[in-house]
């Protein structure tokens, strides 16, 4: 006779006891009030704290607020081409971030990876919480998007071939991004680039959730 040993998930915040906020498909579920962000699927579970990014752009329309990965990496590289190796000491990576939330059609609304990745925008970071949703990637899965999108940047800058990269992460940040909710699309409040209402897949599920605050 076999015992199977069953790990029971109580969707509760292990610190303050509250119901975790999620929908469908999310992998980190969050505690709004102890503002973190939690992974269920891994034993021992993991815990990130929340940070969340003020927006600087100056508009009226309401804001919702996204998760996204931040990683702080260091880039090494060897080549047997010095001019190559100089360049490639001069690009300022330094973040690559990785979106949480699920988005379609990256070429033709454009993708948000790469754009906040090639910014490197300056961040200041809210003392305010707001709810969070969405967030179907867990960090491991968003780390093994890196290598994709800081090439993409690289490249842009000097050409890789015969080049030896490698990305070590230094820190790992799960980010709240507010985005301003335009008649015309959701604009983020980084970089004020504005994406197509229905690239976001969730996003009227996250609405739904947010009103109705049961999620
Ligand atoms: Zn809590």
């Amino acid at each position: 006779m076999t015992t199977q040993q069953i790990r029971v998930i109580a969707c509760k915040c292990p610190q303050c006891g509250q119901e975790l906020k999620g929908i469908h498909h999310d992998r980190i579920l969050f505690c709004w009030s102890c503002n973190i962000g939690i992974d269920l699927y891994v034993n021992p579970i993991k815990i990130y704290p929340v940070q969340y990014a003020k927006s600087n752009q100056n508009r009226e329309s309401s804001q919702i607020f996204l998760p996204i990965w931040r990683f702080e990496i260091a880039m090494s590289f060897t080549s047997e081409d010095s001019d190559k190796l100089s360049k490639l000491q001069q690009i300022p990576l330094l973040h690559v971030y990785i979106r949480g939330f699920r988005m379609h059609g990256l070429i033709l609304f454009g993708d948000i990876n790469r754009m906040l990745t090639a910014v490197q925008p300056k961040m200041e970071i809210e003392n305010k919480t707001y709810p969070v949703l969405g967030c179907r990637k867990s960090a491991e899965m968003a780390a093994e998007c890196i290598n994709i999108t800081a090439l993409s940047i690289i490249d842009k800058f000097v050409d890789i071939t015969g080049v030896t990269l490698t990305f070590k992460i230094i820190s790992t940040s799960l980010l709240a991004v507010p985005f301003h909710l335009e008649n015309t699309g959701l604009v983020d409040g980084l970089m004020g680039y504005e994406y197509c209402h229905v690239a976001f897949d969730d996003l009227p599920a996250i609405k739904s959730a947010l009103h109705s605050n049961t999620a």
